[in-house]
Parts: C-alpha cells; structure tokens; sequence
C-alpha cells in the first residue's frame, strides 16, 4: 500500500464515522471465466453490479439494512450447541461446500491486513467457551489499535472481534466448508464487524455487517512451529470457561503465509454458531496452513460445556447453497508493513 494511502487509511479512523472507499480500477483477469467486478463493491444491496453481472441474488437484495435478519435462536438450545441440532430454515446459511465449478472468476481490489502482523505488546485473552477455542482482544483494546482488514469485496474497514476455531474427531475432517467436497482438518475463522455499525452487536443486523475470513489447516506429519506457541495455550485452559492473557502477535503469524500470495472464495453468509445471523461476507483462503496430528490433537483435550465431555467436534452441517453467487478472486493480497 502506497505511504499516501496508508495515511488516508488511519486518517479516517482518525474521524468519527469516516469510511474508506475503494474506487480503483481493476485490472482484468486472464481467463474464459472471467467475470470483473469494476467497482470492487460486490456485496452492496444497492448496486447493481450483481445482476449485470447475472450474480443477482434476491435473497441479497432483500436484506435490507437495519432489518433483523435471524429468528432469535432457544437459549438452551444456543447454550447445548453442537450437540443439539436445530432445523433452521433460512436461505444464507454457513458454511456451504464450496463448489469451484460454479464460482465466478473476478479480481477484487487487494486485501489489506492492517495491524495483524506488528501487534507487539497488545494483549488477548484466550478462552475455552465450552464450544470452541476463542480468541478476543482486552475490551478496553482501542479500535485504532485492532486489527483490521480492507479491500477485495469489503466497502470501508473491518475490526477484528475475535478469531475461534472448529475441528473433528480424525484428522480427516474439521474444518467448516469443504472444497469440491473434501473437508479440511480444521478451520480457523476470523471474525470482523464493520466499522459503520459501531459495535459488533449492530453490525449483526446487517447483510454486510461482518467480514469472517476462514482459513484451511491441512493436517501434516510435522509439528508447526508457528502454531506451537497457540497450542501450548491451550493446555492451560482445558477446562471449560477457563481463560487466560496473551500476547496477541504469535498468534495469527501463521497465516500470514496464506494471504500474501492468495486467492480465495467469497460469498455472502451468515454465522456458523448461534445465532446464525445472515450477516456476514465469507473470505475463505484457499491455501491452508499447516498443522501436525498432535497439535490437532490439543484441540480435541478442551473440556466442553456438556458435563465436561471432551469438545471433539464442534463443526456445522453443511447448508444449502441456494443459488448465492460465489466469487474466487484471483490476485495479489498485500499488508501494511
Ligand atoms: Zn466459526
């Protein structure tokens, strides 16, 4: 990113309410698949570039802004999830099997990690929720010290919430979404609510109100050092709701790999816990990291909010695509040094 941009970039944040707008052009992609997306905007409810470019999805333009998009979810049942399941009838649900023959190919503008990698010193607090393995910055963490991502589908900037993780109970399955229906080992999910809305409870009550970037660990034979800092956490909070303080930047290096060269899928979503809001624009990396047996293995000693049972699984069934449009992006991701 250009200094000059970078400087718009944090002088927005500087302003109360002010949004950063993508409105470079983009350079096509080599390709018969090729669909361009000009105005970097894919995901507004009030564009028009869906239907020109035969993506329209009703069910998107229908989400009107301000709506409540989701039935409250049964607070038992929210509290027993995933162990009881929920017949949920909605039309945008996650996570899907992302089926690379019906993507359309585009190049949205670059995707901007912004404070993910230099984050010396910030604390977070990690916890065993009972569910899954959670990552939050400290509340009193200012949102101009957060993470926070930009570009490719997303309109102004994104705050990082938390990050959390789902796995199975062999290393032959985990993660969330497959890919041509192969799963994946486990997936980590990162969650970001949209500056405009304030908070993160706003945000859930708008179409575009989260940006959730997920990210495929291909489970290998050796351990990931980049990772073992993480897994050597989670041995100290084994036991539901237990928490503890660290350092947030050992955390997300190992990713770092997979977006600074990346493609990835984009469609439009919603939670994959409860409450299932449809509110979220899914960012899934293709390029997965890598993570051994036994560090996979760490995850599945976390005690669950079901009398203490281990939490092997805690990975959503599969939804319905419905015909939503789905982009692969093609093109360079770049940071903010
Ligand atoms: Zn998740």
């Amino acid at each position: 990113m250009a200094h000059e941009e970078q400087t718009l970039l944090r002088d927005s944040l500087s302003k109360s309410g002010a949004i950063w707008r993508i409105t470079r052009k983009l350079a096509p992609v080599e390709g018969s698949k090729l669909g361009v997306c000009t105005t970097g905007k894919p995901f507004s409810a009030e564009s028009s570039d869906w239907s020109q470019q035969g993506l329209a999805s009703s069910s998107l333009q229908k989400t009107a802004a301000g709506t409540s998009l989701c039935q409250r979810y049964d607070e038992e049942l929210k509290s027993r999830w995933p162990w009881v399941k929920q017949k949920f009838h909605k039309k945008m649900q996650s996570p899907v099997d992302i089926n690379t023959d019906q993507c359309t190919f585009v190049r949205l503008p670059p995707i901007y990690f912004i404070q993910y990698w230099e984050a010396e010193g910030d604390m977070a607090i990690l916890e065993n929720t009972g569910h899954t393995v959670k990552l939050k910055l400290q509340p009193k963490t200012p949102i101009r010290k957060r993470p926070m991502i930009s570009g490719g589908p997303a309109q102004g900037i994104y705050v990082f919430d938390s990050m959390h993780m789902h796995w199975g109970e062999t290393d032959n399955n985990g993660s969330e979404h497959l890919l041509d229906g192969q799963p994946f080992s486990c997936e980590m999910h990162i969650v970001h609510y949209n500056l405009k809305y304030k908070t993160l409870e706003n945000a859930l009550n708008y179409f575009d109100g989260l940006l959730v970037t997920g990210f495929f660990g291909d489970a290998v034979e050796l351990d990931n050092p980049e990772l073992q800092e993480f897994i050597d956490d989670l041995k100290q909070i084994h036991d539901c709701n237990k928490s503890i303080t660290v350092p947030i930047k050992p955390i997300f290096t190992f990713i770092r790999d997979c977006v600074t060269d990346q493609n990835y899928y984009c469609y439009p979503g919603s939670l994959t816990t409860p409450d299932f809001q449809e509110c979220a624009i899914w960012i899934v990396f293709s390029k997965p990291f890598e993570i051994s047996s036994s560090q996979l293995e760490e995850f599945r000693e976390l005690k669950s909010s079901e009398g203490g049972k281990l939490i092997n699984k805690n990975d959503r069934e599969l939804q319905d695509f419905n015909d939503r449009p789905i982009l692969f992006s093609v093109g360079e991701i770049k940071s903010i040094e």
